[in-house]
């Protein structure tokens, strides 16, 4: 069969000569699908809207020698709130970043598609993003197997004692006070755990009840910026980008 139909988030999109656009697609059925959506940037192009990043667009789509191609696509559910907001946009971006760096074209994840639509919806919406981005983190981590110990020490099983534990994103996680000698680490107060756990097992839909304060949310982003740059190598673009604006705001 030629033509095949995904449900699928845009995670990127990228310029080809003419009109031409290459998108990385995040879908429901087969995980990350890389597409050429032909003619799409041409000004009349029905199929604009359905093909901008984030959004979310049911497809059909036609199989090529090397990149499958869009037949036909239909946006479902696009979120105006992340154009109208840097912030918000950024995280966005980051999402869709880490997703396409950790996952593999063709494997399939319903639950990761599941967690990136929830996501971008609460984006769309809250007012506070970066604590939904830290929520899909800890949930992609997860479901990727990629989840650190945040319980016993992930060097020697030990108990981490102490208001203040160490984590080591090259030795997977908390780490006690005897192994962090060896395994370096980001300071991590019990506090930060606790959040970091419940992140894991709260939905979506009630993180806005956390109340997180200013040290743990300057711990949580240290935490999951190293460890996630362990993972992919390097720390995303938006987070990149962010932290250049961020160095010119007074008092961040
Ligand atoms: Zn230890």
């Amino acid at each position: 069969m030629k033509l095949y139909k995904v449900l699928a988030v845009v995670l990127n999109s990228r310029q080809m000569r003419d009109a031409h656009r290459i998108l990385t697609l995040f879908s429901k059925e087969r995980g990350k699908i890389k597409v050429v959506a032909h003619g799409v940037a041409k000004p009349t192009s029905r199929k604009r809207g359905a093909v901008q990043p984030f959004s979310v667009t049911d497809f059909l789509l036609r199989r090529g020698r090397e990149l499958d191609s869009i037949s036909q696509c239909e946006g479902r559910e696009f979120f105006p709130g992340l154009v109208a907001d840097l912030d918000k946009m950024l995280y966005a971006g980051h999402v869709a970043e880490l997703v396409d760096a950790l996952t593999m074209d063709g494997d399939p994840h319903g639950d990761v598609f599941v967690h990136i639509v929830k996501t971008l919806r609460e984006l769309d919406k809250t007012a506070d993003p970066e604590l939904v981005a830290r929520w899909f983190e800890m949930q992609l981590m997860a479901m990727l197997g990629y989840l650190p110990g945040l319980s016993s020490c992930v060097n020697c099983g030990g108990q981490v004692n102490g208001p203040i534990a160490r984590f080591s994103a090259r030795a997977g996680g908390l780490v006690c006070s005897r192994c962090a000698g060896s395994a370096g680490g980001i300071s991590c107060n019990r506090g930060t755990v606790a959040v970091m756990q419940t992140l894991l097992n709260w939905d979506i839909n009630k993180i806005n009840r956390l109340r997180v304060s200013q040290s743990c949310r300057f711990q949580m982003r240290a935490i999951m910026r190293e460890y996630l740059q362990w993972h992919m190598e390097k720390l995303s673009r938006s987070l990149q980008f962010m932290d250049k604006l961020n160095s010119f705001k007074p008092g961040v």
